[in-house]
């Protein structure tokens, strides 16, 4: 359907010297691939999205649509707009117009639908999303997820032939985000072709047919899910899916914040979906602090996620002690925290001893 050969883009700084963002990449998209584009900030994913979609033209290369080069000049823009469609991290939602205008505005203007044919598509296409009760609604009215999946009805509406979405869930509060998550799962299970950016390596994995690893300005590794997460070839690529992401906190007295530590936890948790790990991690995080090891300051508490394995851990770990602080725990207590976690490690650390509390 796609096949982009040698696109490069780069920028000339204000001292005149050139920035190349997009170096050298190459792909072939087909019908019905789930591509998900992976990669750390900086290294070009948006700007390959939007040299994809003219939107900033790239400035060398070739991409090829259904055959036709899309960069020859006269090539209609509007053309390529109703054949791609682009769902933006921001919504990008016209605020002027109710929620049902939204998904009318391009059909009528670009397809020519009169309102009632346009009205009738924009209601199958909210329905599709879940919001058609909010046909008459404002986007001022709508929280981020709402809108995000209003712009994907919008997209919807003009039966574009591929879609690509630039971190459709990253400016979600993370309650959201399953629901635009979800919308995006099942347009995958209907055959729908699209480019995804995400950091959302779970949804990643789950539901693509190929992975992009991006990496300064090129696509560095590109397999499937399995080969990209379980068996990377490049160590770069290896180094960002096993990232494991960490919270620190120093219990360093009795009037250590609490509430604080549990608020963070629990944004921790929040952000990588793991909210009710944070429930049990909040409960260990007390009984610790309160029957385990009440006067044993100062003390460290780790949290820490692997989003590969989707495993958290927190850890409890304090300098200069040589035997488990669980060994002189309460029967009753340490029952509890066994209740709490799948496992405990308990284990002798070069600097001291560390209680693993896996979740
Ligand atoms: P990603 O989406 O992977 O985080 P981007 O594609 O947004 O990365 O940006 C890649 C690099 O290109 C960044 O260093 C960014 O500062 C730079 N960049 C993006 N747009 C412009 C621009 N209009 N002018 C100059 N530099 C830009
Ligand atoms: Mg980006």
């Amino acid at each position: 359907m796609i096949t982009i050969k040698h696109l490069s883009k780069q920028y000339i700084n204000p001292d005149g010297t050139v920035f190349k963002v997009l170096k050298d990449v190459n792909c072939e998209i087909n019908p019905g691939e789930v591509i998900s584009i992976i990669g750390p900030s900086g290294t070009g994913k948006s700007t390959f999205l939007r040299a994809i979609n003219l939107l900033d033209p790239p400035t060398g290369g070739e991409i090829l649509f259904d055959g036709e080069n899309i960069l020859a000049k006269g090539y209609p823009l509007n053309k390529l707009r109703q054949k791609m469609g682009m769902v933006f991290q921001s919504f990008n939602l016209f605020e002027h117009l109710s929620i049902l205008d939204n998904v009318t505005f391009a059909p009528m203007k670009l397809h020519h639908l009169d309102r009632r044919q346009a009205e009738e598509e924009a209601m199958a296409m909210l329905r599709k999303v879940g919001m058609a009760e909010k046909a008459n609604a404002m986007p001022s009215d709508l929280s981020g997820g709402q809108k995000q999946r209003v712009a994907i009805a919008r997209c919807l509406a003009m039966h574009p032939e591929v879609i690509l979405f630039d971190e459709p869930t990253s400016a979600l509060d993370p309650t959201m985000v399953g629901e635009v998550l979800s919308v995006l799962r099942q347009l995958a299970s209907e055959g729908m072709t699209m480019l995804i950016v995400t950091h959302e390596m779970k949804f990643a994995r789950d539901v693509s047919t190929r992975i992009f690893f991006m990496n300064d300005g090129i696509i560095y590794e590109d397999g499937t899910p399995q080969q990209i997460f379980e068996n990377p070839v490049h160590s770069a690529t290896k180094a960002f899916v096993q990232r494991i992401r960490k919270a620190v906190f120093e219990v360093d007295g009795p009037d250590y914040d609490m509430l604080g530590v549990h608020s963070q936890m629990d944004a921790f948790c929040n952000k990588y979906h793991i909210a009710d790990k944070g429930v049990a991690a909040g409960r260990i995080v007390d009984l610790v602090a309160e029957k385990v090891m009440p006067t044993a300051y100062p003390y460290t508490l780790r949290l820490t996620y692997s989003e590969l394995n989707d495993v958290a851990s927190l850890d409890v770990m304090k300098e200069r002690l040589e035997a488990s602080p669980l060994l002189g725990a309460d029967a009753g207590v340490a029952e509890e925290l066994r209740r709490l976690c799948r496992e405990i490690v308990e284990e002798p650390t070069t600097r001291g001893f560390r209680v693993k509390f896996i979740l």
